[in-house]
């Protein structure tokens, strides 16, 4: 459906967006995650045509967003970081004048019109001016106009930030809706957000992709390479002298209970799990372990490691 090649974007010197690689598919719900900064918006308005990249190219459908505009746009809605409204229209004459630029056939355009306005809940509103709706609702109308035409790509950039916590729930129902029949690409700063709604994670940081799968993935392959930690009836310098001849230990954070035993937290270098070879490694020093237990890394620690240096 989407292909980014070698995307990227640099603002005078700053490399905002550097060398991004991904596929998107159809049917699915990805979720653009990173901090603050780390170049969401600038993809998304890539993306959708709005920006023009430094290098790299963007294939929507197999069309070149640069070099067929406006196929590539067909494909897509896009509701921006700031929801491009018009304040003195109402909510009405700007969806309408939406679909007028989107150039949906005048036979359908009312009907289109009812629909999006049902499905974000606007009809309530549909005669105020944008300018005094709340944040809630110009981000609906914002989704309104991203939704017309029904595109089967739909690409929204931070569709709940400043929103309730009901509203957020509202609106995240609609994107379960709408990824029934469109593809959907949303980001956010918010891994529970991510977590909540979409079947592929693309974690984002400095411009890179840092990592690219579902959630369940993302969380199987790295959780491995969270602490192990120890406890025996020894002494700490013994068990600290044991464990830094291990080559597969990264580093180690000792202490001495209260009941004298030790206890140890270890972090392998590597992805896989070291609970047997330290079992081994004790074992063959006469050392019964009292304890051996992998602390899992959660979903949240992975993002910070991957987005914090
Ligand atoms: P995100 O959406 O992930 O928060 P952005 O894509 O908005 O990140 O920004 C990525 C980086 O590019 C940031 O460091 C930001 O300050 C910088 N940036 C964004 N837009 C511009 C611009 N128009 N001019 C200069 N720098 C920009
Ligand atoms: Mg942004």
């Amino acid at each position: 459906m989407i292909e980014v090649r070698h995307l990227t974007k640099r603002y005078g010197k700053h490399l905002a967006v550097d060398d991004l690689n991904f596929t998107v598919e159809k049917g699915q719900i990805y979720g653009f995650l990173g901090p603050n900064g780390a170049g969401k918006s600038t993809t998304m308005n890539i993306m959708t045509g709005y920006l023009g990249a430094t290098k790299g190219e963007v294939l929507i459908d197999g069309h070149d967003i640069l070099k067929e505009p406006e196929e590539a746009k067909r494909c897509i809605g896009y509701l921006p970081e700031q929801p491009p409204v018009y304040p003195e229209m109402t909510v009405e004459e700007y969806l309408r004048f939406a679909a007028e630029l989107k150039k949906i056939p005048g036979a359908e355009r009312e009907a289109q019109l009812e629909r999006v306005m049902c499905l974000t809940g606007l009809e309530g509103v549909k005669g105020r001016l944008t300018a005094n709706l709340s944040k809630g609702y110009r981000q609906r109308a914002g989704l309104a106009q991203a939704i017309l035409g029904f595109p089967p790509i739909i690409i929204l950039d931070e569709p709940t930030v400043g929103l309730d916590p009901a509203q957020i729930i509202e609106i995240r129902q609609l994107i379960r809706r709408l990824a029934k029949d469109h593809t959907v690409i949303l980001s956010s700063h918010i891994l529970a957000e991510i977590r909540e709604v979409c079947s592929h994670i693309l974690i984002i940081s400095e411009g890179k992709l840092v990592a690219s799968d579902t959630p369940e993935n993302l969380e199987r392959t790295m959780s491995g390479t969270g602490h192990v930690e120890i406890e025996a009836r020894e002494e700490k310098h013994k068990v600290e002298e044991i464990l830094s001849r291990m080559d597969e230990i990264r580093s180690v954070d000792c202490e001495v209970l209260e009941d004298g035993t030790v206890k140890a937290r270890i972090e392998a270098k590597g992805a896989e799990d070291i609970r047997e070879q330290l079992f081994l490694t004790f074992a063959g020093e006469g050392i019964p372990l009292r304890t051996l237990r992998l602390e899992k890394r959660t979903l949240e620690e992975i993002f910070l490691k991957l987005t914090q240096n």
